[in-house]
Order: structure tokens, then sequence, then C-alpha cells
């Protein structure tokens, strides 16, 4: 009998395998797909390696912390590349703005496009990013998941945290009361998307993603993000953790409120101690336990995004595609009321390609290079999948609005899609939402589930769906805080 079955060989699964085979737990990872990662992954298309997720990595510190548990480094593990530029952010009025890992470079690209008063505007802006991340992330990123009860024992310093954590102003409203500039605001506004949240609706404490990514810096991987999952499966199986894909459970046993174990698809029984959930807690708590045994609160899903790989014509020289590229639309707040409050795919979505030659150093194929193409979108209703019409529409007007602007050429190629859809079917319970509940209100991260499941003795949730939430670091996190829930509760040293 293992100690641990992990559901699930996404990022937050194997982080949590990875701590608790280091303390000498035996443990189980059970993958239902072909190959770990989870969102974090890879496709072969016309025989060339390309990243299908994330393509952008933020607090590396995650990760070192994570490979030094089972005995190496960041630096050991995966080489951070910084692409120079790292964004180019495209406006409909003509105006191209380049944005650097390091802030002094983009606060000077800022002063040369948009002008002093900008640039003066964006580094306070920096400034007030860095005070909320500070004052936030011992509570909402690094600590165990918070309740209105734990920050109100928290007494003065508590209530002393809450201006400086702006949670009562909207994301955008901040924004545009430190920044004139309406280029600046759209592209601080886009951070709240890197949760999958409304920049309408969010806290104003969201911009603090904009400090983590501006500021901390966002990277790529050297030979593409996959080797982020290639380095955390091998730091869980050098911990001493077992992996298994093509290992689906369908069932997660209890007995008097405790769990036994699990049952895969094959019929076989995993009797375990304890229960990671790495999958989405939707699934784990409403698929996989018993009916009735776990409540859920509904929360409203994260965004979710129709993404494609162009094969496109390399471009050399001054022609030379940048590592990131982002086309805004005419209006960019009409995005967010389709996906938000009409529950359609954007009209006319912003378009985000990652180059992945420029940023990753991955080879394409040939002449050609591989561009993954993203445009957000809504995640699937609660009642099944959207007509497969809405993605036709949304996948043709984005090739549209990237041969418009240039970025791609008639003769290039979309190679391989994925419509929220495909998404909503390979991550059970998600509804094709990529970070699980959206941020949408002051209370959105108190609703997030904690990663000990109440009601269930051994039952654990280690995904971007549960605390902190989601995107590569924070999923590393969660693993992070179920492991040291679990050892607290057998009584080990976390
Ligand atoms: C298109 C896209 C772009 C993104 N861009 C970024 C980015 O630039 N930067 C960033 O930091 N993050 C980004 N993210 C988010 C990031 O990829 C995710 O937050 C993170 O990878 C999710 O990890 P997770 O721990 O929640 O596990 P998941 O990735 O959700 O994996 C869960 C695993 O559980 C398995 N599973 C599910 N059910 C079962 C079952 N019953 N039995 C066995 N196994 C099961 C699944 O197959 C899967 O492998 C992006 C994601 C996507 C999809």
């Amino acid at each position: 009998m293992a100690d641990v079955v992990v559901i699930g060989a996404g990022v937050g699964g194997l982080a949590a395998a990875t701590r608790l085979a280091a303390r000498g737990l035996s443990v189980d990872v059970l993958e239902a797909g072909p190959r770990v990662g989870g969102k974090l992954n890879v496709r072969v298309v016309d025989g060339v390696e390309v990243d299908t997720g994330p393509s952008v990595l933020t607090l590396p510190g995650a990760l070192d912390a994570m490979f030094r548990v089972a005995g190496s480094s960041l630096q050991d593990e995966i080489s951070l590349r910084e692409p120079h530029p790292a964004f180019r952010y495209l406006y409909p009025d003509g105006v191209a703005l380049d944005v650097f890992v390091r802030p002094e470079e983009t606060v000077e690209s800022v002063r040369t496009t948009l002008g002093t008063q900008a640039a003066d505007d964006f580094a306070g802006f920096l400034r007030y990013a860095a005070r909320i991340w500070e004052a936030a992330a011992p509570h909402f990123v690094y600590g165990p998941a918070p309740t209105p009860a734990t920050l109100a024992r928290g007494g003065l310093a508590a209530l002393a945290l809450l201006p400086r954590i702006d949670p009562l102003r909207g994301m955008w409203g901040a924004i545009r009361a430190r920044v004139r500039s309406p280029h600046l605001r759209w592209l601080l506004a886009r951070y709240a998307t890197y949760n999958g949240s409304d920049p309408r609706r969010a806290p104003a404490t969201l911009n603090c993603i904009a400090h983590v990514e501006l500021a901390m810096g966002g990277y790529g991987v050297e030979g593409g993000m996959y080797q982020v999952a290639r380095a955390l499966a091998r730091a869980a199986e050098r911990a001493g953790a077992r992996i298994h894909t093509g290992a689906r459970v369908e069932r997660i046993r209890t007995s008097a409120g405790r769990v036994q174990g699990v049952e895969t698809a094959d019929g076989r029984h995993w009797p375990a101690a304890a229960v990671v959930g790495n999958a989405d807690a939707a699934h784990v708590l409403d698929d996989l336990l018993p009916r009735g045994t776990a409540r859920r609160a509904g929360a409203e899903p994260s965004m979710s995004g129709w993404v494609g790989i162009v094969r496109a014509r390399r471009r050399t020289g001054a022609e030379a595609r940048v590592a990131h590229t982002v086309l805004f639309p005419g209006a960019y707040t009409d995005e967010f009321a389709d996906i938000f409050d009409r529950g359609v795919p954007p009209a006319e979505p912003t378009v985000y390609l990652c180059a992945q030659e420029a940023c990753h150093g991955r080879s394409g194929w040939g002449e050609d290079e591989p561009l993954f193409a993203m445009a957000n979108a809504p995640a699937e209703p609660a009642a099944g999948p959207r007509d497969a019409e809405a993605w036709t529409r949304l996948r043709e007007t984005v090739i549209q609005r990237l041969r418009s602007a240039g970025l791609v050429a008639e003769h290039d190629t979309l190679a391989w899609e994925r419509t929220p859809t495909g998404l909503a079917r390979e991550f059970p319970g998600s509804r094709g939402s990529i970070y699980g509940a959206a941020s949408n209100s002051p209370l959105a991260a108190f609703r997030r589930p904690p990663n000990r499941v109440a009601g269930v003795r051994g039952l654990y949730l280690a995904s971007g769906s549960a605390h902190p939430g989601g995107g590569v670091p924070l999923c590393v996190l969660s693993g992070e805080a179920a492991a040291r829930a679990l050892l607290t509760d057998r009584g080990m040293e976390p």
C-alpha cells in the first residue's frame, strides 16, 4: 500500500509528489494522459515538437526551491532565456511598444515610444504594483489558503494590510487613476488575463501581476517550456515517486469519511492512506468522490482560450519575429464584455503570438518556424459544449487579424489547433477554463478551494483550480501547500 496516490502529473501533482517522496513517503502518481505535464505540454506537429501550453515563465524561484528539495537546482535543470525585446504590443493606431525582461529598459522604451509623462506614470505604477506584491504574496501566494477568519485573527496587522493590497477598488479603475496613457492602460489591464480574469471586475490587488512579470521577469526556457515538465518529472522520480502514465483514476474510495485509495479505469485498486488531486478540483470533488461526500462552492470559471500552431515561413534580420507579440483590437474592454457579460467568443479578440524559436530557442521545420497563437475565450457553458461553429468563426478571425497585421502570410498554415471544447475534454471538470476560478471579485481568493478537503480525511488538492491558483509557479506552490498540509496531518515536520 502506498502512503500517497497523486491523481495527475500536471505541475501541481509533480510538485506535491516531489515534496512528499523527498520526505520519505511512498508515492504513486497516476496520470490519465500519455505524457506528464498536464496543460504544460507539447505536440509533435509534422515531426517537430512544439509547446501547446504556457509560453512565459515567471517566479522561477518557486521551481528552484522545488528542484532543491530533490537535490538539484533551477540552474542544473533548465536554462532561462531573456528574449530581447520580450514583448511587442501592437495597437490599432499603429503604435508598437517594446517591453523587455529588464524593467529599466522597458521604462526607457516607454519614454521613447509614448513620452516622458507615460514613462513616469509607468515607473510609478511599477512601484505601486511592487508594494501590493510585497504585502499580498506572503498571505495569498506563499502561505496556506487564507480565510476571512485567519485574516481577522491577524488583527491590526491584517487591517493595515488592506489598503496596501487595494482589494476594494477594481483593477481597471486603479490603472486609470494612476496611468494616463491609453496604451499603457491596455498593457497593464491585460495582466488580469494571466489568471483568466476580467480587468473590469478583478480587484486592484491583481495589479501585482504586472510587478511579477515586468519587474521580476518573464522568461523563456531553452528548448521549450516543456523542459520544465520534464525537469519536474525527473525531480519527482529522483525523490522516489513512481509516475504511471495512461492511468486514469475513475473513483476515489472512502470509508467513514477517510480516503482508502483510488480505482483506475483498468479496474485496478490502488490502496493509499492519502490522495492528492491534481486534476481539476471540480473533477476530484464532483466526479471521483462518491456523490455527496464533499461540497464545492460553485465559482465563476476563469477564461479559456483558442490556441493554434502556425507553421510560418521564418523571417530573419530586421524582419525577424519577436518572442511575444500582442495584437490589440479596436477597443480592449469589449473583449471582456463578450467573454464575461455575454458569455460568447470575442467578436474582435486580442491575439497573442509566441515565436517559439525567438522565445525558447526551439527549432522548427527547414524554412518554417512554429508560432503559437492564442485568443481569449469564454469557458464552456455548464450545460455542455458550445456549437463548434463559434470556434470556427474565432479561428478565422484570429488568422485574419494576424494576416492583416502582417504577422503571418497567406502561404503560412495552421498546423494544429485546440478549441476550448477540446481543452474541456482533455481536462475533465475544467469546462476548458485555464486557471480554475476567475478572480472577478474581492472575495475570490477566499472562495478558491483550499488544499485540504474539508469532510474527507486524507484528501488534498494541488492544482491551478485550488489555492493559490493557476500559472506554472503558483501550481508548484499549490503542490507544496498540499504536501505541507498532508505532512502536518501525519504528524510529520512539513
Ligand atoms: C494555452 C495555455 C497557455 C498558458 N500560458 C501560461 C503561461 O504563459 N505562463 C504560466 O505560468 N501559465 C500558463 N498557463 C497555465 C498553466 O499551464 C497551468 O496553470 C498549469 O500548467 C496547470 O497545472 P495543474 O497543476 O493545475 O495541472 P493540470 O495542467 O491541470 O494537469 C492535471 C493533470 O491531471 C490529469 N488528470 C485529470 N483527470 C485525471 C484522472 N481522472 N486520472 C488521472 N489523471 C487525471 C490530466 O491529464 C493532467 O495531466 C497556460 C495554460 C494554457 C492551457
